[in-house]
């Protein structure tokens, strides 16, 4: 990744959502609720990772990268491999990739970073069309869908950025 740049760390955040989870004020349920579609795109999509689950300590943390940016177009808020975040950095001006780690055994699911790719150059969005994908979407990438099953942080809103 050339272009990587503006990461923001979010473990600060990880860690206080961990800390309230053994307090107490927030129950398991609420921080293990990594639905279906987001199990099944990390099963099939996701990096494999040798760090243990916060909450059940089993081994099986997946990684899922979501492309944000509005030079992407249709394409913003899609599971992209890191082969194709690759190319993408040439293609692109501006998009930031957004890491979250999730849990195949407890469902435990969380952001880690985020940062800035491309090459600088702005572009025009794509223009809409039609593509394979779009028939896959609901069952491959049900995930980063703005339909209200996902959490906020999966749909982070524009200019929010430090
Ligand atoms: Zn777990």
């Amino acid at each position: 990744m050339w272009s990587k740049r503006d990461l923001i760390d979010y473990s600060l955040d990880r860690r206080a959502t961990l800390v309230s989870l053994r307090r107490g004020s927030v129950s398991a349920l609420d921080a293990c609720d990594a639905d279906p579609y987001l199990k099944r795109a990390a099963e099939y999509h996701g990096e494999i990772t040798k760090r243990e689950c916060p909450i059940c300590k089993k081994l099986n943390i997946r990684e899922l990268r979501y492309a944000f940016g509005d030079q992407l177009g249709q394409y913003s808020g899609r599971i992209k491999s890191l082969a194709e975040l690759d190319e993408m950095q040439n293609e692109y001006g501006e998009f930031r990739v957004y890491t979250v780690e999730i849990c195949l055994d407890c469902g435990w699911n969380h952001l880690i970073y985020s940062y800035l790719l491309g090459d600088g150059v702005a572009r025009k969005a794509p223009r809409k069309s039609h593509t394979m994908e779009d028939d896959d979407w609901g069952h491959l990438t049900g995930a980063a869908r703005p339909d209200g099953r996902v959490k906020a942080w999966y749909m982070p809103s524009e200019g929010k950025r430090r």
